[in-house]
């Protein structure tokens, strides 16, 4: 049976002003499993009212309180965490082993952090002007901001834009994506008399219906998006005119450079099952979609990435035994399989899988479910669209270089500057692609170990999630 899920709304969980629902499907069986409030902007602007009517008493809270209100957060989140996992794999298909051991863990200590750091968000700063006069600053929360999350990774984003923001003293909306919502508005539920009404608000919806009339609220003083290029656009418009601050993390293309004296032994999963077939399919803003690999060792690392795709597992997400799960919709599975029909059009060369649909899954019972396999093409031409474009999926493309300049030109050579991996024991050369990869993160010897701020350059957005950027420092001088 499927269960109606509620906004949380000034304190109380609410049903859409006019009862729309929008249908949640289990994307490793394409069957409805839940269903999600279809807000509107009545639903809108009563999450930005009670916001607004909850900001003056949360900011005047002394950070200490502040503090201990989100480690109530963690508290919940902590004893909650396996229901919560739950509820993220059935809602986007990542696996229950990495939301159990992963992301719900790492969220709990993400709000205990920014309990943490509640203070640090009301240090100002003096300069001493001579005997008469005295410089200071104050640190101010913004007001009510607006939190505008993927599917991808819904529980992790949510936090990483209420947490902080709250931290700070302003009052949160949080909008999740329509095709993964579940979890965010069961988190909303258990906190509905954990935080004052109004502090935290959960409004579920499409993007044009409940989205954008969030972003015109003239009560909404800071919006912090996580998604797509396109979205950024229509969000930077359609708040144009109240020139409202933005934070824009958006997608990626990411290179993961293999230098040829790499260990491979880590390099291998480094740019296979910890970048790109992972337990949400390569879902991720970094992931690792363009591997760039030395002439040296190129043949063997395509043996040894084939190998390891070879034992990637797809099946029921909620099994511990899966070690990728499905793509989180059917728009996303046309999306990512259309790269399937475009590489070799293109002229790439098919390395391993290109499976998708039922061809790509054992398990009679998920036959109707978005499944793509892990799949690598190989190609020595970076203008390719499935080379520049972001696929968003198990999908990856593998370019050979000779030279650090030739991998540091093709890394570059890109729309997107989210983020990279380069495999390499020479200091020097880690050093010197830390320095010149057009990137928001640089990872060596490593993959995916996330760190705030994740900011990107280019297309990859701009602005970050952490407790001094929800902030503005005003300055004063006092003459005595
Ligand atoms: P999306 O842009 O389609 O949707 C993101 C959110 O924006 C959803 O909640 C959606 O309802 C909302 N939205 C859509 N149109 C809107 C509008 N006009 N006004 C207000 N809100 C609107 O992105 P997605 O498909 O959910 O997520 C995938 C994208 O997110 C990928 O591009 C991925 O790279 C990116 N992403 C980036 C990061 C990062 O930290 N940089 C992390 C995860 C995902």
């Amino acid at each position: 049976m499927t269960r109606d899920y509620r906004n949380l709304i000034g304190g109380e969980l609410r049903a859409a002003a006019d009862g729309g629902l929008l249908d949640s499907v289990d994307p490793s069986t394409g069957a409805v499993w839940a269903r999600i409030p279809r807000s509107g902007p009545a639903d809108a602007e009563a999450a930005a009212a009670a916001a607004r009517a909850a900001f003056p008493a949360w900011s005047d809270l002394p950070a200490a309180v502040r503090a201990h209100h989100l480690r109530k957060v963690a508290s919940v989140i902590g004893e909650h965490a396996r229901e919560l996992a739950e509820l993220e794999t059935r809602d986007n298909g990542r696996t229950i082993t990495e939301t159990s051991r992963r992301d719900l863990p790492a969220m709990a200590y993400l709000w205990g952090n920014a309990a943490a750091e509640c203070t640090a968000a009301v240090q100002g700063r003096t300069v001493d002007f001579g005997p008469g006069s005295l410089g200071l600053t104050r640190r101010e929360p913004y007001g009510v901001t607006l939190g505008v999350i993927p599917w991808n990774s819904p529980i992790s984003t949510f936090s990483a834009k209420a947490a902080f923001a709250l931290a700070a003293g302003n009052t949160v909306i949080i909008k999740p994506a329509e095709q993964a919502t579940v979890s965010s508005l069961r988190l909303g539920e258990l906190l509905a008399d954990v935080l004052p009404p109004g502090v935290l608000n959960v409004v579920s919806g499409l993007g044009e219906e409940v989205g954008d009339p969030l972003v015109r609220s003239p009560e909404v003083d800071k919006i912090s998006l996580t998604g797509s290029v396109g979205t950024a656009r229509a969000i930077t418009r359609a708040s144009a005119d109240s020139l409202k601050p933005l934070a824009l993390e958006l997608g990626g293309k990411s290179p993961n450079i293999v230098f040829a004296d790499a260990d491979l032994d880590r390099a291998a999963p480094g740019v296979t099952t910890q970048a790109i077939y992972t337990a949400n399919a390569g879902q991720i803003c970094y992931g690792g979609s363009r591997v760039l690999i030395q002439r040296p060792v190129y043949d063997e690392m395509i043996d040894r990435m084939t190998e390891i795709a070879r034992g990637v597992r797809l099946g029921a997400p909620s099994s511990p035994d899966t070690t990728m799960g499905p793509i989180v919709s059917r728009d996303q599975f046309d999306h990512v399989t259309s790269y399937l029909d475009l590489a070799p059009e293109e002229g790439a060369d098919l390395v391993f899988g290109g499976r998708s649909g039922p061809d790509a899954v054992e398990d009679e019972a998920l036959r109707n479910g978005f499944w793509v396999e892990p799949t690598l093409y190989a190609t020595t031409d970076n203008s390719l669209r499935v080379c520049q474009e972001e696929i968003f999926g198990p999908v990856a493309v593998a370019l050979p270089f000779d030279t650090e300049d030739e991998a540091l030109a093709l890394a570059n050579d890109s729309p997107y500057g989210l983020a990279a991996g380069v495999w390499t024991r020479n200091l020097a050369t880690a050093h010197r692609m830390f320095r010149h990869l057009r990137t928001g993160t640089v990872w060596v010897n490593t993959f995916r170990k996330v760190m705030f701020p994740l900011e990107g350059v280019k297309n990859s957005g701009y602005g970050h999630d952490s407790v001094l950027a929800y902030t503005r420092e005003k300055a004063g001088i006092i003459e005595i």
